[in-house]
């Protein structure tokens, strides 16, 4: 069995819809998941924001701008009277889910949730219905029925594989399944999702419940670049990566792959293909547990959105047990670090949620002086930077010479050399390092 991720612009109209079947060959078993046309999860965005600010009008607007969209994009899908009325159908069922929350008055995570579902409910089916009108077999599978989260907002993969198994024993017969990516339902049974690009990490977790052959991500690209090709010129597709590496990138902002997207693959040992649906003959890239090139710079990716904490504490000198303290004030609010760096009476470390940040400082201020920086980025280096090695770091350091930089994490693992910087100097710390690291 294999897993194949389509995303946004892979489904953007009606003519890439139609053009999968020139990468999927459906006689082959496989489970496609799809993710909304490209543009849509940003509109339901924006329409949630509406609703949320009791615009009820804007909403409105929206929702009638966006459905003109799919109004449009089905006119070119179904070829057949009855292929449009089912098409036609189809989004009435959806938008009207999205318009009715107009009379509610509760506007909850929870509805907004349920908005954001529509995107990918929407564009698995008209694939499914477009298949059916041109005779194509196919299942469609509701991923509301198996895939779950739990109170951690953690994917459940036995539960995944549980309730999947079943369902595609249902169809002895088939061999071209589709599920919605991104969306999922929570230890309450509410629907929820996995977050803005989630689709992948869906992919995955399906790929580990399976124990797949092989997850393929299809995108615009073709590969994971060696530096974020929005900000930087002349990257280069990187041909294979291991797990661990790919995981640090997607973690530390190479958008092409969710941040948690890897671990599922990476757990069961299912190699995760990325390519190119805009040219489906290039190599891409493979991840898998090989992968990695010996002794090299591999790739750079940058994270923004990063808030440094400095805590500055003499009672920290000589004493033990200290860190164990403040880390478990970011443990209650389940907040996750990413970066520290130590001194013999002060500790820095960066989070990337801020939600609970003035009760986390309340407490953490108990043990020290505490100060905050906002709007920092961080720029993570990998490559192979084992024990045995030498000269990365300082390579690394010297393309950013001419930046201030707020922190440096070295021989954390073996494959990562990150810094901390003002994100106004992100740009020319991605160029530079480029220029210089390859
Ligand atoms: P999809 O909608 O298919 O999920 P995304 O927009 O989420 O696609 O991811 C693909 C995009 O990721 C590319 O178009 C590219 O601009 C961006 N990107 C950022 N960093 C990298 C990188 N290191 N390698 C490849 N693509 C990257
Ligand atoms: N449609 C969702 C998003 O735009 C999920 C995805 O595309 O992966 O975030
Ligand atoms: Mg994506």
């Amino acid at each position: 069995m294999k897993i194949l991720k389509f995303g946004g612009t892979s489904v953007g109209s009606a003519v890439r819809i139609k053009g999968l079947l020139e990468i999927v060959n459906p006689s082959e078993r496989q489970i496609v998941v799809l993710s909304a046309v490209s543009g849509t999860t940003n509109a339901l965005v924006e329409i949630g924001q509406a609703y949320a600010n009791r615009d009820k009008q804007l909403a409105k607007q929206l929702i009638l701008a966006h459905k003109e969209k799919y109004e449009e994009l089905i006119k070119e899908l179904f070829a057949t009277e009855e292929g449009l009325k089912k098409g036609k159908g189809l989004i009435d069922h959806h938008f009207h889910i999205v318009e009715n929350f107009a009379n509610s008055d509760v506007f909850t995570p929870t509805e907004e949730k349920i908005i954001l579902a529509q995107g990918e409910l929407l564009s698995t089916a008209l694939w499914h219905f477009h298949l059916e009108e041109i005779q194509v077999p196919s299942v469609l599978l509701p991923a509301l029925d198996f895939m779950k989260i739990d109170e951690d907002n953690e994917p459940v993969v036995d539960y995944i594989t549980a309730k999947l198994t079943p369902l595609l024993e249902e169809h002895p017969a088939n061999t071209l399944f589709i599920t919605q990516g991104y969306i999922c339902r929570n230890s309450f049974g509410e629907v929820d999702n996995l977050r803005r690009g989630g689709s992948d990490y869906t992919a995955s977790l399906i790929g580990a419940a399976l124990r797949a052959q092989e997850v393929q991500i299809w995108t615009d690209i073709d590969g994971m670049h060696n530096n974020d090709p929005r900000i930087v010129k002349n990257t280069s597709p990187i041909a294979n990566l291991s797990f661990d590496e790919a995981a640090e990138l997607a973690y530390f902002g190479a958008k092409i792959l969710h941040p948690q997207s890897v671990f599922p693959a990476q757990k069961y040992n299912v190699p995760v293909r990325l390519l190119n649906t805009m040219d489906p003959q290039a190599k891409g890239t493979l991840i898998s547990k090989a992968g990695a090139e010996k002794g090299a710079i591999r790739a750079i990716a940058a994270k923004d959105g990063i808030t440094a904490i400095h805590i500055h504490s003499s009672r920290m000198l000589l004493a033990y047990g200290f860190l164990r303290k403040v880390f478990e004030i970011f443990e209650r609010y389940k907040t996750p670090i990413d970066m520290i760096t130590t001194s013999e009476v002060a500790i820095s470390l960066t989070i990337d949620d801020t939600s609970n940040l003035l009760e986390i400082i309340k407490e953490v201020e108990l043990f020290g002086k505490v100060g905050v920086d906002e709007g920092q980025t961080i720029i993570c280096v990998v490559g192979d930077f084992g024990v045995n090695t030498h000269g990365y770091a300082a390579r690394v350091l010297d393309a950013v010479k001419h930046l201030p930089i707020r922190m440096i994490s070295y021989g954390g693992s073996d494959y990562n050399v990150s810094i901390l910087l003002d994100s106004k100097h992100k740009t020319e710390a991605l160029r530079s390092l480029h220029n210089r690291l390859f």
